[in-house]
């Protein structure tokens, strides 16, 4: 790999070259490798492809530097920082302002982010037998620790039962997310959520350490004494419900709260007026990702509700409607906004990590 070789039962750190500054001034991104004594699978684990997202980066590095390469059975390949460019500017982003999670596979020939992606792919994914890409939620919000996957997919879905007690929601990805291009090209391929961007949270970081452990264990690649003693991963399929008015976004509930349909989640205040909307759910569901309390604009998603499903009910997505739930305005109180209509919630919106 990288034009080098690692030997078996070491560690090493090689150097990928997006090749994309000038190339006198290039900075090299760091690759860990434990390539282990005895054969095994290769299971690559990629963090920070959005530079904000740090809790990933201390996954990678407590993962790669807990291994002992002599006791490994194959190899385990780490990007602790893939967008080098947005890490050290502290944004999601490339410099030249794409989301680097939207071009993959990329091309040789394409835009700054899709020669990255493409030299990524090329150069490090498709040497891999499985990829874990870590992320955190995105702008403000935060995510209890999950897997993602298309679960439609029987390898992945296979994949996804590894990781001990970590729950795992069916989502494809959109079109352009490494997990995506990678399953696209035979690689099971997940992506893991912890936390919250622009943060170091130990809780969400020992959660994602503890099921790449598993992962190991149970792909028989490295052994861990201490594995989860929970069950089968539950499965989730979920929709996001959106603000209908701008305004102060106070929050009710937190996450891994279990809500009921028409239960408040959130109010939104117009700090001008003092007239509010109610943020209701229109399920009954687990709140898997949710908005910090900030100020939001009409159409932000807000609190991402999860419903466990069945291997077969995945095959059904859940409708993206929601009936009037909205509970009735008490005398006196601040004057609600419209119940949440279908155009509040939908499966698959712009919040995919
Ligand atoms: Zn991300």
């Amino acid at each position: 790999m990288l034009n080098s070789s690692v030997a078996p039962g070491t560690f090493r750190t090689l150097h990928w070259s997006p090749g994309q500054y000038i190339s006198s001034l290039d900075t090299p991104v760091p690759i860990l490798v434990a390539h282990g004594r005895e054969e095994g699978p290769s299971l690559c684990l990629t963090a920070a492809i959005h530079g904000d997202e740090i809790n990933g980066i201390e996954i990678v590095r407590r993962v790669l530097h807990q291994i002992e390469p002599d006791s490994l059975k194959g190899t385990v390949i780490g990007v602790p920082i893939v967008n080098l460019d947005g890490f050290r500017r502290a944004t999601r982003y490339l410099s030249d302002r794409r989301d680097l999670n939207r071009f993959f596979p990329g091309s040789p020939i394409g835009s700054y982010a899709s020669r990255m992606a493409h030299s990524l792919f090329q150069q490090i994914i498709l040497k891999c037998d499985y990829t874990v890409d870590i992320h955190t939620a995105s702008f403000y919000r935060t995510n209890l620790p999950q897997l993602r996957g298309d679960l439609k997919n029987k390898a992945v879905l296979e994949f996804s039962r590894h990781f001990g007690g970590m729950s795992v929601l069916h989502n494809a990805g959109a079109t352009g997310t490494l997990r995506r291009a990678a399953n696209d090209a035979g690689i099971p391929s997940l992506t893991m959520e912890a936390g919250g961007p622009h943060a170091l949270e130990q809780e969400a970081i020992a959660f994602g350490v503890k099921g790449l452990k598993n992962l190991m264990h149970n792909l028989n690649m490295y052994q861990t004494v201490r594995l989860w003693r929970m069950p089968q991963p539950v499965f989730y399929q979920s929709i996001w419900v959106r603000a209908k008015l701008g305004g102060i976004m106070l929050s009710k509930v937190d996450l891994d709260e279990n809500v009921r349909q028409g239960q408040l989640l959130g109010r939104v205040i117009d700090p001008i007026t003092n007239t509010s909307s109610d943020i209701v759910s229109p399920i009954n569901g687990t709140i898997l990702g949710k908005a910090l309390d900030q100020v939001v604009s009409p159409g932000f998603a807000t609190f991402h509700i999860g419903v466990v499903a069945t291997e077969e009910q995945l095959e059904t997505p859940l409708p993206a409607t929601a009936p009037d739930l909205a509970p009735p305005t008490p005398a006196g109180a601040p004057t609600a906004s419209p119940p949440i209509d279908p155009d509040a919630v939908e499966a698959f919106p712009d919040t995919e990590s």
